[in-house]
């Protein structure tokens, strides 16, 4: 299958209300630019260098997501022009946002990164804390993040009852935070290659694809 072919594909199947993020880290940029010519204008990254390469080498109507794990001192690679960090995952990531997107005079849209998986692996915040957080007003403090969302990753495992409870928390989380951020706080991303139709079941509003579209990385 080429990408274009997939990329109509999913735009065909995906439900209206979910977007698709093309995944695209460890592609060249032949790659980016056959789905960009297949229309596709949301590609997620995951390292902040291989971003921005990217981005100065690609058309300018690009929507970068930034999805991998973001280290503070990299956010400068990225604050200018990223449209979304959707990997926000502890305090002091999200003061370096904060520092690095006022030197730029943006506000930066960002999502909630929140670990439910079973794997140590995955990050993002353990939710308790998070909310302690949010409850001690912290992000008040910081007017150059605006807060859109969460993010999450599924288990990896094949017993999809596993996967489906992720989901669930995921989207609990998502409606109780929603309650302190409000209505600009509408994004719930969640859903890759192996589990998005279960994603979206679970009310998804961003699956995030790679291998599906690019073909398998080579890391
Ligand atoms: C790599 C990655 C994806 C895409 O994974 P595929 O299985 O290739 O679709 C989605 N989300 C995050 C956070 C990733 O790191």
């Amino acid at each position: 299958m080429s990408i274009k072919s997939e990329i109509e594909r999913l735009r065909n199947e995906l439900p209206q209300g979910v977007k698709l993020l093309a995944v695209s880290k460890f592609h060249p940029v032949e790659a980016l630019q056959q789905a960009y010519d297949a229309g596709q204008r949301a590609f997620g990254e995951s390292r902040p260098q291989e971003l921005k390469v990217k981005y100065e080498t690609l058309p300018k109507d690009i929507e970068w997501h930034m999805i991998g794990h973001l280290q503070t001192n990299k956010v400068k690679y990225i604050a200018r022009y990223v449209h979304l960090i959707e990997s926000l995952d502890s305090v002091r990531l999200a003061e370096a946002i904060e520092k690095e997107a006022a030197k730029c005079d943006r506000a930066i849209d960002c999502l909630l990164e929140i670990h439910v998986a079973q794997e140590e692996s995955k990050s993002g915040w353990d939710y308790d804390e998070l909310l302690n957080f949010v409850r001690s007003r912290g992000f008040e403090a910081m007017p150059h993040i605006r807060l859109r969302g969460v993010m999450g990753m599924a288990t990896f495992a094949d017993d999809e009852t596993v996967i489906r409870g992720d989901f669930q928390r995921l989207k609990e989380c998502f409606t109780e935070l929603k309650g302190y951020f409000g209505e600009e706080f509408d994004t719930l991303s969640m859903g890759m290659s192996d589990d998005y139709p279960i994603a979206i079941e679970y009310g998804s509003t961003e699956v995030r694809i790679g291998s599906t579209i690019f073909g398998q990385r080579e890391y």
